[in-house]
């Protein structure tokens, strides 16, 4: 062998060696021309684009590498990094590319520039990172995303609505925040389980995506509340879409709760506060304080839907104000005491009267319950106040037991009242010093009051039965506890909301839910009350369905103790 020849051979043994070499490299590795066209590339190249090297460098026919690009983010960043890697600059950068329509893939590219006699070329190494770009996309989405409905979660709620709020502030716009709260979600979850509330958040989440336009953002932000972002909205459009939502959300919910059990439905609702960029908040946190203001205020006025109003903030100077002359209204006696009277159906005969608070406020005057008994509930002040209601009306009782008048006395605890655990010492106490048999006592608790903290209920309900006061379930019907989870509570009477009673008359479902309330409550051994009687149709109807007891405008809206005596008399129900 030459030395010639052999030089030869060594270049070419270089050569392939070489080549074979860039031919098993895992990355893809090629050479641009300037005008980003390819002039040499290795095997993995080929394999990812689907093309020969021969049919991407042929002669005059070269492909440029633009050519594979979809996105034009990507096309973006590969353009900017080709021009500075030709200016000298090396550039290692992430894009997609899109080898055919069907197959993507997320490469790092490093490209940089090699100086040849022929002129300036650039080198290209692209390493396919689609796999753990995958795997960071999921755990972005993970740690973004609520992993039961799937929807957007608070933080990136926070994170979108900062970005839309600098937008708008931008472009002049109204961006708008809708908070919603489900109303009975907490009972349902309590008494039928996780699983059951699970699939309601489910379906419930599926029905807010579908109602609202693409241009809206949907996110869960705990527990029973959602979060609907809505750019470029006005107060009005926002109010209609949060109307919107909530008859979408009166809709009964379905459940297949057990195979052998047709589908059992569900009646929710929900409670919904808007606020607006600009007017109520600049940005995001508190713009997304306002809104549960808002939906705070709608729970209080049972409105559905309220726009934030400043003012309307729990530690608002108003609210605050209004606390501290609530407590001293208290200890002051501005509180009364109204009573209306409780019929027994049968014999048409008074039985008792139920005490329901008023508060006669010095500038405002006489004020609706409604205006500080969920206020005092948010506070610890409720239990002061029930205590004060409990002493006014064993009082009351004993003026009218002097004139002859002997009635059963109930009075209403909250839910606070029902968490304290010295509230049957209490009472045993109150009963004795103003000598009132147990017995004469009732007690009423809403169902959703027994479901906060339902194993202290349980305890307080119970030790309340062992002094003999009855105790009654209020509001029945709008909770979710079943008569059959009641049984297992010391309980003594059902009082049927009133809003399946006011329209009985009218409407059919209205009765017929009335009917097997009845029904059930007696096969429990229940005595039932109904409330709302407001005409002698409700009222033969509830003698037909025998029901023991009732209450309402057909017979007296609630008046002060010393309206009560006259009342009697004039009146025509018996004693
Ligand atoms: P509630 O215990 O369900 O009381 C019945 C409410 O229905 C009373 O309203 C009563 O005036 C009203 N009502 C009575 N008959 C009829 C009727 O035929 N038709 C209609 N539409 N309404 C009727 P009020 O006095 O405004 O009380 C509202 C709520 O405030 C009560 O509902 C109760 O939850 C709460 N509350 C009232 N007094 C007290 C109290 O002393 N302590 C506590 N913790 N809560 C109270
Ligand atoms: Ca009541
Ligand atoms: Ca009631």
């Amino acid at each position: 062998m030459s030395n010639t020849t052999s030089g030869n051979d060594d270049s070419k043994f270089y050569l392939d060696l070489l080549r074979a070499y860039f031919d098993s490299a895992n990355d893809a590795i090629f050479v641009l021309c300037d005008e980003r066209k390819f002039l040499v590339c290795n095997r993995t190249t080929q394999d990812w684009l689907g093309a020969t090297e021969e049919e991407l460098t042929r002669h005059n026919q070269r492909m440029p590498i633009t050519d594979f690009f979809r996105d034009e983010d990507s096309e973006q960043r590969f353009r900017k990094a080709f021009d500075a890697a030709l200016q000298g600059e090396p550039q290692r950068f992430e894009c997609h590319i899109h080898p055919s329509p069907e197959r993507a893939l997320w490469v790092e590219m490093s490209v940089s520039r090699v100086n040849v006699a022929a002129g300036d070329m650039v080198i290209v190494v692209a390493r396919d990172i689609s796999q753990t770009h995958a795997q960071q996309l999921a755990l972005q989405h993970q740690a973004t995303h609520d992993s039961l409905t799937g929807l957007p979660n608070r933080q990136l709620l926070q994170d979108r609505l900062n970005h839309i709020i600098r937008e708008a502030r931008h472009a002049g716009e109204r961006v708008a925040l809708i908070t919603l709260d489900l109303d009975r979600f907490k009972d349902i979850n309590n008494t039928l389980g996780h699983d059951v509330g699970d699939r309601l958040l489910v379906q419930m989440a599926t029905r807010l995506r579908q109602l609202v336009e693409r241009s809206a953002f949907v996110a869960r932000e705990g527990g029973d509340e959602f979060a609907v972002l809505m750019p470029r909205a006005d107060p009005e459009q926002a109010q209609q879409l949060a109307r919107r939502i909530l008859v979408a959300m009166e809709q009964p919910f379905e459940i297949d709760m057990d195979s052998d059990v047709p589908l059992q439905s569900f009646l929710l609702g929900a409670t919904i506060g808007v606020a607006l960029f600009p007017e109520h908040g600049a940005d995001a946190g508190t713009l997304i304080r306002h809104a549960d203001v808002a939906m705070y205020q709608a729970k209080r006025l049972n409105s559905g839907v309220a726009l934030y109003e400043p003012g309307q903030d729990q530690h608002s100077p108003e609210r605050l104000g209004l606390l501290g002359e609530l407590r001293r209204a208290i200890s002051d006696n501005e509180l009364v005491l109204h009573y209306q009277p409780i019929i027994d159906i049968a014999t048409r005969r008074m039985t008792g009267v139920e005490a329901l608070v008023r508060w006669n406020h010095p500038t405002r005057g006489l004020l609706a319950p409604d205006h500080f008994v969920p206020l005092a509930e948010h506070t610890g002040l409720i239990r002061s106040l029930d205590r004060w209601v409990v002493q006014a009306a064993l009082r009351s009782r004993q003026d009218w037991a002097r004139q002859g008048i002997d009635l059963d006395m109930s009075v209403n605890l909250s839910v606070g009242s029902l968490q304290d655990v010295l509230i049957a010492e209490w009472l045993i106490e109150q009963l004795r010093s103003s000598k009132v048999a147990a017995g004469r006592l009732q007690v009423e608790v809403t169902e959703s009051a027994m479901m906060t903290e339902p194993e202290r209920a349980v305890e307080v309900l119970t030790r309340l039965a062992a002094t003999g006061v009855s105790i009654a379930v209020d509001d029945f019907g709008t909770g979710y506890s079943s008569l059959a989870y009641l049984k297992r509570l010391p309980l003594h009477k059902i009082k049927i909301d009133k809003s399946f009673v006011i329209n009985m008359a009218e409407n059919d479902d209205d009765t017929m839910i009335v009917h097997s309330t009845i029904e059930l409550a007696h096969n429990l051994n229940f005595a039932v009350v109904a409330e709302g009687v407001e005409n002698a149709q409700s009222w033969s109807l509830l003698k037909a369905l025998r029901c023991d007891a009732a209450q309402g405008l057909h017979i007296a809206k609630a008046m002060p103790a010393e309206a009560l005596g006259p009342w009697i008399k004039t009146s025509g129900w018996k004693l």
